[in-house]
């Protein structure tokens, strides 16, 4: 499978990789694992990519609601943070089946926490400190991912 690293050395890059992400999709179901210690940027590069989309307003991190959603222009994204989940089953009750099945894209941060209740991601994204700044990796999981893999290499993004 296709991947691609990127190295951003502050905030504003981090959202700028969120952000050609974004512009990548394509309006269609695809399911996205940011993995990564606390504090490497998860949250910043889900900014960016709903940013990326548009959106004008705060993004505030789901550490305790566990899920944000926002509908921009149409466009609906999911953002979930399972770090704080007391068990996978919960994710029943968010109504997690169902937000799977709509043309989304769904952000997770923490996905190892969702046990077996998640069904496989089309992008791995995993986050590691550097001694400046941090590594992002993209790994394309299946087509969907193949192609905003692709279609991200398009986008001149020469400082990352
Ligand atoms: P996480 O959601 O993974 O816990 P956050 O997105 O909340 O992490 O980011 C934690 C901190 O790291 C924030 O202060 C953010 O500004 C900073 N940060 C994010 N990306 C970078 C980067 N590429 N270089 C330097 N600092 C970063
Ligand atoms: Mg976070």
């Amino acid at each position: 499978m296709t991947g691609r690293t990127f190295h951003p050395q502050d905030e504003i890059s981090q959202e700028a990789v969120g952000a050609a992400l974004a512009r990548s999709w394509r309006d269609e179901r695809v399911l996205i694992y940011l993995s990564g210690d606390l504090g490497a940027g998860k949250t910043t590069l889900t900014r960016g990519f709903v940013r990326g989309l548009g959106l004008k307003g705060a993004v505030k991190s789901p550490t305790y609601t566990l899920i944000e959603p926002y509908d921009i222009d149409g466009k609906k994204v999911y953002h979930l943070d399972l770090y704080r989940l007391g068990d996978p089953g919960e994710l029943e009750y968010l109504g997690l089946r169902e937000l799977l099945e709509e043309p989304a894209a769904v952000l997770i941060e923490w996905p190892e926490r969702g046990g077996g209740w998640l069904p496989p991601a089309d992008l791995d994204v995993r986050i590691a400190h550097e001694a400046q700044g941090r590594a992002i990796t993209i790994e394309a999981r299946s087509e969907t991912g193949e192609q905003m893999l692709s279609r991200l290499a398009d986008i001149p993004m020469e400082a990352l």
